[in-house]
């Protein structure tokens, strides 16, 4: 291994040469405030602000016209934000569409591609996901008629922390009918191979979905060409679309055309929408997946977040992301070793996606004692801190702050004067 330079200097110097450093002025970052929370709720950008002011404008000077009027008419804007995310996913025309909210669109994707039959009458998920996919898929379940209990199979994991492959493919076994799993796990970070399950899920004849909550914005993705039957995710994590801002899918193509699970009158055909009839005639590509009028103002602002991701492309914020993470976990080694942390993120780049998560009993009160030194973490139950440098906008330097604020709150104990438990929102 070659030397740490765990100087400022150095963490200047590597912000000096960051290709995307210009982003930053773009985010409202505010004044001595450290912000790592960016993958549970990504910050305010100008480009943000301005489109969900049009809109609001569109509103204010169109009326009910604004459906089809302004730069951004509202009848269109799921299907555009969709195009939007093409290159984000991987995807081909047609196959996103932005809608609904993470679990609204996992009942929607359920709903459509959960046909139990025979034998094959279980769902595949794992056991560390998070909590509302796991309710999502109970009840889903409940509806057809099977008890979860028997039904849903949870892959163990066999730290706490990460899932084997091997694992999740031993257990395809001839009674799976769906598959449902996290791109990256929420609390660890853990990238799964999309491209490796999903051809193992293919042999067995079964049919795989992905959570992409974590990785959509933060690493790239191929989702066509690996194949994957369809995706979900939110956008106001590494998307940076706002509180509550809408949500995505991904369907295939070779998917297309099926009925709606959860229909409604936003599935139509725009031309035949309304033409009123009581039959629905769907449209050809992922629209057929929406139920009702989108939300208009909470899709605003991704018009202006969305192209930011359109400039840089994913693989710079990948580059980015990554060299973040690699200099965060190298001073954590540096800096912190003897305080018992325990780093359960990943290390090597091929499993890490974009935050490093630390484990430790004091969790709780760590973190509120980061927040009292302006640093911004995200608690976990029952005892992790997520830290994510996010490429867009945070900084090496933040990094090196952020190591010298957990230093001296270990070396002081200031954690101390807190209680050592949890907010209502952690
Ligand atoms: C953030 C997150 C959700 C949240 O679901 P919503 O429907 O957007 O509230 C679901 N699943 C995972 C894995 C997440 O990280």
């Amino acid at each position: 291994m070659t030397t740490v330079n765990i100087t400022k200097e150095y963490a200047t110097m590597l912000d000096q040469q960051n290709k995307l450093k210009k982003y930053r002025e773009e985010f409202y970052v505010q004044p001595g405030v450290i912000y790592f929370d960016g993958n549970s709720l990504g910050l305010l950008s100008k480009r943000a602000e301005t489109t969900l002011l049009e809109l609001l404008d569109s509103w204010k000077n169109f009326g009910i016209d604004g459906w089809l009027s302004g730069d951004h008419p509202w009848f269109y804007l799921s299907e555009k934000l969709g195009k939007m995310h093409e290159a984000i996913v991987g995807a081909k025309s047609g196959e996103v569409i932005v809608t609904g909210s993470t679990t609204s669109n996992l009942h929607q994707l359920v709903a459509t591609f959960y046909k139990p039959e025979g034998k094959k009458t279980k769902i595949l998920a794992d056991e560390l996901n998070f909590p509302s996919d796991i309710y999502a898929l109970k009840s889903q379940l409940e509806l057809q008629g099977f008890d979860p209990a028997e039904h849903l199979v949870q892959v163990k994991s066999r730290d706490g922390h990460t899932l084997a492959e091997e694992d999740i493919i031993a257990a395809m076994t001839d009674e799976i009918a769906l598959i449902v799993l996290p791109s990256v796990l929420y609390r660890s970070g853990q990238i799964l191979d999309m491209e490796r399950l999903t051809a193992e899920a293919h042999k067995r004849g079964i049919l795989i979905g992905f959570d992409l909550c974590h990785s959509v914005g933060s690493i790239p993705h191929a989702l066509h060409d690996w194949d994957v039957d369809f995706a979900f995710w939110c956008t106001y994590k590494h998307l940076n679309g706002g509180p509550g801002s809408v949500g995505g899918l991904y369907v295939n193509e070779k998917h297309l055309g099926r009925a709606p699970g959860l229909a409604g009158w936003f599935s139509s055909k725009k031309e035949k929408q309304f033409d009123m009839e009581h039959t629905l005639t769907a449209a050809a590509d992922a629209s057929a997946f929406q139920v009702g009028t989108p939300h208009v103002l909470s899709l605003a602002p991704l018009i202006g977040s969305l192209s930011m991701f359109e400039e840089t492309g994913m693989e710079a914020i990948r580059e980015q992301s990554l060299a973040l993470t690699d200099y965060f976990m190298t001073l954590i080694d540096e800096e912190l070793s003897e305080y018992g942390f325990v780093m359960t993120n990943p290390h090597d780049e091929k499993s890490r996606g974009a935050h490093v998560f630390l484990v430790h009993e004091e969790a709780a009160r760590i973190c509120k004692a980061l927040k009292e030194h302006n640093v911004i973490p995200d608690f976990r139950a029952p005892n992790g801190i997520r830290l994510a440098p996010v490429a867009l906008y945070n900084t090496f330097e933040e990094v090196w702050e952020v190591v010298q604020v957990l230093k001296k709150i270990m070396k002081e104990e200031l954690y101390k004067k807190f209680e050592n438990k949890r907010e209502v929102v952690a």
